[in-house]
């Protein structure tokens, strides 16, 4: 018989072995939900207790959607990979005529509409390249197509860097003002059918990351804008952070720091009032035109805003960070973020945006068993069925990403959470097999 000896030191648990007492005055003001600092956020990246931040951000987000957590049923669809720019980090992108390369055409497009109602999906994500080839009508077609075979299905499309690029090939975009083009655009696309924004192409709201890896592509306040002028055109939107590549810490919490007073100032707007002491960093540029007051979601007993409650919307409904993966891009000598790190980020992300109702862990690029972790660590959402998924994904796997119901409802279950199917905009799904309605 093999006996196994007890170890002489006990390993010590994490929690109190690691105890860091910065997290105390972190820890009080998480309790009466009161905005982070730039500091308090560099401490949290900082700490060794990273089960102390992890419990801070369960805490916030237990509060937000006590005893539950949200998957969707959605259909991803890359209209086309021809791109005009060559981001650093892209391994998505074709140049006109090189291999690989392709542009869906209205019979595809309406192939996946019918395929999209068969499967019961209740949302289209699309995006794509910065295709100069293709007319503005090719867009609001696509969009009026997918209306035509499959109704009911909401459209997420575009990202603002897309919108812009709309803006310009329609001969609307104004550099002084691209505010005035972008919103030419919206309106047209919002009646061939768009239902809301994806929130791609943000990466790290930063001059210097800017610079190094995505020069040619539109910069912070070009972003903001674009998603100013939805949520003025009643349209919700997402954002997300590409992050674990040229960036560092503390450009992360400016980008955390600028959706935050974006969104100060959407709900301002919807009628949300103002917390007077709330703290608002200084010297952080972009976040100057947002003169709204600092407002807060993550104190008990908050109202967060749902669909339901506005006539038309208009606000942030989800971040989500994306965890970057080098092989294939330019930058693939990084070693892209671990574990840890995207674990995290998760919970930095749901404790700094207090005004953010949902923090996504997308499970293709953070994979399904880490997403189900991120649960506990302030996620409230970890996306859909997903099938086709070009743009970027987890190593090892294709492009062809799909996971069933039953495996998003089992990893929820099994975090603890009851699993409920919400549509595009967090409404819950009522399902009779393939037939729907959100209430
Ligand atoms: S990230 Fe977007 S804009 Fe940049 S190269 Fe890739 S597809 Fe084009």
């Amino acid at each position: 018989m093999t006996t196994i000896d007890a170890p002489s030191v006990l390993p010590q648990p994490l929690t109190s072995g690691n105890f860091d007492p910065r997290l105390e005055p972190i820890r009080a003001k998480v309790f009466a939900g009161k905005r982070l600092s730039l500091e308090d956020g560099a401490v949290l990246y900082d700490t060794a207790d990273i089960w102390g931040v992890l419990d801070m951000a369960k805490l916030v987000r237990d509060r937000m959607h006590p005893g539950v957590a949200y998957y969707n049923i959605n259909r991803h669809l890359n209209y086309s990979n021809v791109c005009a720019l060559s981001c650093k980090f892209c391994e998505f992108y074709r140049k006109k005529g090189e291999d690989g390369e392709y542009t869906r055409d209205l019979d595809y497009i309406r192939e996946q509409g019918r395929k999209a109602v068969e499967s019961g999906a209740t949302e289209f994500h699309i995006v794509g390249g910065l295709n100069p080839y293709l007319p503005f009508e090719y867009y609001t077609d696509m969009l009026k197509a997918l209306r035509e075979v499959a109704p009911q299905v909401h459209l997420k499309a575009f990202t603002a860097v897309e919108l812009v690029h709309l803006a310009r090939i329609a001969k609307v975009y104004k550099r002084e003002d691209p505010k005035i083009g972008v919103r030419w655009v919206l309106e047209r696309l919002k009646e061939a059918g768009l239902g809301s924004l994806p929130g791609g192409g943000a990466e790290v709201f930063d001059e210097r990351v800017h610079k190094e890896a995505f020069k040619t592509k539109i910069g912070a306040h070009e972003w903001l804008d674009v998603h100013l002028v939805a949520h003025e055109l009643g349209l919700n939107s997402n954002c997300t952070m590409l992050y674990g590549h040229v960036d560092k810490v503390d450009e992360r919490l400016r980008h955390f720091e600028i959706l935050r007073r974006s969104q100060d100032q959407a709900l301002q707007r919807l009628g949300y009032e103002g917390d007077p002491d709330g703290y608002i960093a200084q010297g952080v540029p972009e976040s100057a035109p947002f003169d709204a007051p600092v407002i807060t979601l993550s104190a008990e007993g908050a109202t967060l805003p749902n669909a339901s409650m506005f006539e038309q919307g208009g606000y942030y409904q989800t971040l989500t960070p994306l965890p970057f993966f080098p092989d294939g891009s330019e930058l693939e000598f990084l070693p892209g973020p671990a574990g840890l790190e995207n674990l995290r980020t998760i919970a930095v992300a749901r404790l700094m945006l207090d005004n953010f109702p949902h923090i996504k862990a997308f499970w293709i690029m953070q994979t399904l068993p880490m997403a189900q972790l991120m649960l506990e660590a302030g996620a409230d959402d970890i996306d859909g069925t997903v099938v086709w998924y070009d743009i970027t994904k987890a190593v090892g796997e294709g492009t062809h990403q799909e996971t069933t119901v039953t495996d998003l409802q089992k990893a929820i279950e099994e975090a603890g959470y009851e699993p409920v199917e919400r549509d595009t905009l967090y409404r819950r799904v009522v399902r009779d097999g393939r037939e729907w309605r959100a209430e």
